[in-house]
């Protein structure tokens, strides 16, 4: 008897997956986190691999049968090694909260002092903020940026770390749109004996492509996910140079936080890495912040306020308090006008965050479509159509015509993974 499909099993789970489906081609995708896989991407996802429990790690499993599975995470792990340059990887942690939980557990004990960028400043929740266990597990103290420049303040970093002596500090981030100086966080973490950490979740995509500095020879850890920049599938990596590090990462990761891993996701990495390994994907890291660029001086020219006043990656904060409309309100217009963002804190914020005064913008998705600097103009603009209807209290009329005009473009690039 033949096996009954999703569609006749489950109509109302497989009609949601097709209006997702659609609504992720109609949309033009500006939050910068999220990105469209490949189709051998999605494929490898959604394999017999999720059948198969494979604790511990390749030629060491606590289960029998790993006949195929040490082989697929065996080449998940020299991909990776090979595409950044490391001499370790462990590609099992499930997502890139886990992976960093992964590293406090390796290097430190609840209480111990540890670093990273507040939260309202760019930095990620796992970094020590309060909300979240590692800051209240851990001493957790925090940096930001400088007023003047909206870019991470070293003189600060330094100042802390030689005040509070933390035994980790993380440098990376959710909403920052420079360049981050490893070699300048390496002096200092070496200056007062931390491990660094230096998660590029964001950017992992752009450092394979050359896009970005590498922090490979700079940080002690590197802490990434897999699904951002870098085009895979939802997952996490660590990565190392040290025996020592290594050692203790994978003990962290299993057996000290997790069970088996997902071994349907490590054969997608290992697509996606051998995806980011190609010429085309080189090309792409580098359009990713053409484009980014050619976003970032439109909305300059039109009169928006960035963050640090401009770009060097994939992503944009906006301040929009000189366009008089909040971050939440201009991100829900703009959504309903098929241009889809989130809105952010900035640095110094006066609102609250439920209700801040940023928009965080990036091109990753966009350019996985196929998109260039003519359509970032053009994206540019109906931003400022949207949000200036929006200040001026009648923003229906313009979110309509805005909505057809964004399906007229997302019509024309085709949507990786859907558009066979
Ligand atoms: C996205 C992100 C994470 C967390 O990843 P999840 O997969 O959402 O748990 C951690 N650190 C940084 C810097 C991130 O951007």
């Amino acid at each position: 008897m033949a096996e009954r499909s999703l569609a006749t099993v489950d109509p109302e789970i497989f009609e949601l997956i097709k209006a997702e489906e659609r609504r992720q081609a109609d949309t033009v995708k500006l939050i910068p986190s999220e990105n469209y896989v490949s189709r051998a991407v999605l494929e490898a996802t959604g394999t017999v691999l999720t059948n198969k429990y494979s604790e511990g790690y390749p030629g060491r499993r606590y289960y029998e049968g790993q006949q195929v599975i040490d082989q697929i995470e065996t080449l998940a792990i020299e991909r990776a090694k090979a595409l950044f340059g490391v001499r370790h990887a462990n590609v099992q942690p499930y997502s890139g909260s886990p992976a960093n939980l992964a590293v406090y557990a390796a290097f430190a004990n609840p209480g111990d002092t540890v670093m990273g960028m507040g939260l309202p400043f760019g930095g990620h929740l796992t970094h020590g903020w309060t909300v979240s266990v590692t800051g209240r597990w851990f001493n957790a103290v925090r940096y930001g940026v400088r007023r003047d420049t909206g870019r991470i303040d070293m003189d600060e970093v330094r100042e802390l770390a030689l005040r509070h002596r933390p035994k980790l500090i993380f440098a990376g981030g959710t909403a920052i749109p420079r360049i981050i100086d490893f070699k300048a966080f390496a002096e200092i973490a070496q200056e007062v004996g931390a491990v660094l950490v230096a998660d590029i979740a964001h950017i992992a995509g752009l450092v394979v492509g050359g896009a970005h500095p590498s922090p490979v020879g700079h940080a002690d850890v590197i802490s990434t996910t897999t699904h951002k920049t870098l085009r895979g599938p939802r997952g996490a990596m660590l990565l190392t140079d040290s025996d020592e590090h290594a050692a203790a990462l994978n003990k962290a990761v299993f057996p000290g936080l997790q069970g088996g891993p997902h071994n349907h996701t490590t054969a997608a990495i290992a697509v996606a890495l051998k995806e980011a390994a190609t010429p085309e994907f080189k090309a792409y890291a580098h359009q990713i912040v053409a484009n980014a660029q050619a976003l970032a001086d439109e909305l300059l020219a039109r009169g928006f306020d960035l963050v640090s006043g401009g770009t060097d990656n994939h992503l944009i904060l906006i301040d929009l308090t000189s366009k008089g409309v909040a971050g939440k309100p201009a991100a829900q217009a703009l959504d309903r006008a098929g241009l889809e963002a989130n809105y952010n804190t900035v640095p110094f914020d006066p609102r609250k965050p439920f209700d801040p005064s940023g928009l965080r913008i990036g091109t990753p998705s966009v350019t996985s479509r196929g998109m260039r600097e003519p359509e970032m103009r053009q994206i540019a603009a109906w931003m400022d159509e949207v949000i200036t209807a929006l200040a001026k209290g009648d923003a229906e009329e313009t979110i309509a015509r805005v909505h057809a005009e964004v399906s007229e473009l997302t019509a024309k690039f085709p949507t990786p993974g859907l558009d066979a």
